[in-house]
């Protein structure tokens, strides 16, 4: 086993935490299925692999960033999955926001094959993965985070273990329920002040040091022109897609229904989200453009 470090799915959040691990020197090598994502990887001096296998076999910790919960069985399971082929005792982290069965599945599955397994989603959007400031909820035992520790300190700026296997995933399904209900009421009341003459800007300043104030007022405001680094003022491109937060919220809507937990918040961002997800190209769109759907045009 060498000390290179493998990464896998290089997407919004994935490349630039992939950057952040080589600039903190590390050696690493690099996979995803879309050759264009690897080029910037590439360029920066990472290794790119033919395959996820390829890449990771002689890995001692491996770190996968994917959109759902099937691409993460896909790239661990079944004959041509890694946990067949890495060898025991290295460390797999995965950092996608998937459920917290699967997480606990495969953790189980790592554990009887020698392996490591940690569930480590991430909060703090592109910005965060860019910056290395992301928020990283662990689900998993505590040698393998231990080991982890160093690497995820290069991507990230808090590290919270949350429990067991699929702890990190329940952590962050949380948060992202409570993420959707902040950007859609933080939406309908842009919305509703505008409605009524208001400019955007003062509003905005106005709730963020009021109690009306949150993420999406403080860092995130889903109004164009407000923020200058923020997707809503690149018409919505880049961040974190509508179509992964419908996904987070309908995480949330299982996890409640498991349960018998009310959730009736969560259920109406969902619909808010999915109605809003079925329109033209919105599913691809950041998850802020929910303004959108409020927002009347003159
Ligand atoms: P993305 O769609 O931009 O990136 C996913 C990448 O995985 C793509 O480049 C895709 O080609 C690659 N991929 C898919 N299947 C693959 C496979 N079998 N092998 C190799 N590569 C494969 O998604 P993202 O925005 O980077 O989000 C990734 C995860 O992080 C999601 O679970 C999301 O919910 C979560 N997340 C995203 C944000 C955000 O702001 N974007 C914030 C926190 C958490």
């Amino acid at each position: 086993m060498s000390n290179t470090i493998a990464f896998i799915g290089l997407g919004h959040m994935g490349k630039p935490m992939a950057l952040n691990l080589l600039k903190a020197g590390h050696s690493l090598k690099v996979f995803d299925l879309n050759a264009e994502a690897m080029k910037e990887l590439q360029e920066a001096g990472a290794q790119v692999g033919e395959s996820a296998v390829d890449i990771a076999k002689e890995a001692q910790m491996v770190f996968t960033m994917l959109p759902a919960g099937r691409h993460v069985r896909q790239v661990y399971e079944g004959e041509n999955g890694l946990l067949q082929a890495v060898a025991p005792g290295t460390v797999l982290v995965d950092c996608s926001t998937i459920d917290a069965q699967t997480s606990q599945d495969l953790a189980a599955k790592a554990a009887k094959l020698g392996l490591l397994m940690l569930d480590a989603p991430v909060s703090g959007g592109t910005g965060g993965a860019i910056a290395g400031t992301l928020t990283f909820m662990v689900g998993g035992e505590d040698p393998a985070l231990e080991k982890a520790r160093p690497y995820l300190d290069a991507m990230g700026k808090n590290i919270f273990h949350a429990g067991k296997a699929g702890a990190g995933q329940v952590a962050k399904i949380c948060n992202n329920m409570l993420l959707g209900i902040l950007m859609a009421g933080t939406a309908e009341a842009l919305a509703l002040g505008v409605a009524h003459g208001l400019d955007p800007a003062v509003l905005s300043s106005i709730m963020a040091r009021s109690s009306g104030r949150n993420w999406a007022t403080e860092l995130y405001n889903p109004w164009p022109g407000v923020m200058p680094d923020v997707p809503a003022s690149r018409d919505y491109q880049g961040g974190f897609a509508t179509g992964l937060m419908l996904k987070d919220l309908g995480l949330a809507a299982d996890a409640a229904v498991s349960q018998n937990s009310a959730t009736p918040l969560g259920e109406l961002a969902r619909n808010l989200f999915a109605l809003h997800a079925a329109q033209g190209q919105n599913a691809g769109l950041d998850f802020s453009s929910i303004l959108n759907l409020y927002r009347q045009k003159s």
